[in-house]
């Protein structure tokens, strides 16, 4: 016999998020006016705060300036605290600021799932490109200059943050990270909507032919984009459909950071030396 819902997972059910609708907008810490890419509609339905940052609104300076939100790339610490401050503050989440998890990124396939805050900062710090978020209160970021960044929200506004560059990618973090979230929240995989950030795109990521044949016979042909050029997007909308994602739910923001590397950090286009831009969400009480 099947079993009866629960009163929480019927309640679940009756919920659907709206469709993802990205749109850029910017908010103030102190004075200063921090553009992000973000979907009001979404933190309307379900108290879910996503956002894309881009270079702009921060103090560092130089090949980091404005809005560098990583540490290990040459930038002062200090202005990277300062950073990711302002950051929490503009999006509401000032007081959460001391709960920030931003693990530590290894190109790896681990999504950790956020438990006490001292024991998720500690396990963050082992490695892991995804944290998966089911609670109120705590903001989380992972950071990237190139690699795809994205952020998956679950009609409870329970979220992941996902860090995948190609290594991730095949490595199926993308995969992980949405079937994880569907786990911890009860929520089918094609309930939840799928954010991919700004990344380097197709036009620009040249790679050698090894690597893209990899790409093709694990994600298919619409991975090659002709001329020796990976297209990342579609190797992570191909796992995310292979994770049970509804393609009416999954949005870009359309952005290559290497052919638009005024508003966003890019690895290739600055040389190398550069900072990283940020996937942040936070679920509000
Ligand atoms: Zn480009």
């Amino acid at each position: 016999m099947a079993k009866a819902l629960s009163e929480q997972e019927k309640e679940y059910r009756t919920l659907r998020l709206p469709y993802p609708r990205l749109a850029e907008s910017s908010f103030l810490s102190g004075k200063t006016e921090i553009p992000v890419i973000t979907d009001e509609t979404l933190y309307t339905a379900c108290g879910t705060r996503i956002a894309f940052t881009t270079r702009a609104g921060g103090v560092s300076q130089g090949a980091y300036a404005e809005l560098n939100l990583f540490y290990g790339v040459g930038d002062d610490p200090v202005a990277i605290e300062e950073n990711r401050r302002m950051l929490c503050d503009a999006l509401g989440a000032a007081r959460e600021y001391d709960s920030l998890i931003t693990p530590k990124q290894v190109h790896g396939n681990t999504c950790i799932e956020v438990g006490d805050i001292e024991r998720t900062k500690r396990h963050g710090q082992d490695g892991a490109d995804g944290v998966i978020c089911t609670l109120c209160d705590v903001p989380v970021l992972l950071c990237s200059g190139d690699c795809v960044v994205m952020v998956l929200v679950a009609p409870t506004g329970a979220f992941a943050v996902v860090h995948a560059g190609w290594r991730g990618a095949i490595a199926h973090i993308v995969e992980n990270g949405l079937r994880q979230l569907s786990r911890a929240t009860g929520c089918l995989s094609s309930e939840i909507n799928c954010y991919i950030g700004p990344h380097i795109g197709a036009c620009c990521y040249e790679v050698d032919s090894a690597l893209l044949q990899r790409f093709v016979s694990e994600f298919g042909d619409e991975c090659d984009a002709g001329n020796s050029h990976l297209d990342l997007k579609a190797a992570v909308t191909c796992s995310l459909m292979r994770a049970g994602a509804d393609r009416k739910r999954i949005a870009n923001t359309g952005y290559c950071t290497s052919c638009q590397s005024e508003k966003f950090f890019s690895f290739r286009a600055q040389g190398g030396t550069c900072g990283r831009h940020g996937a942040f969400a936070f679920l509000r009480e």
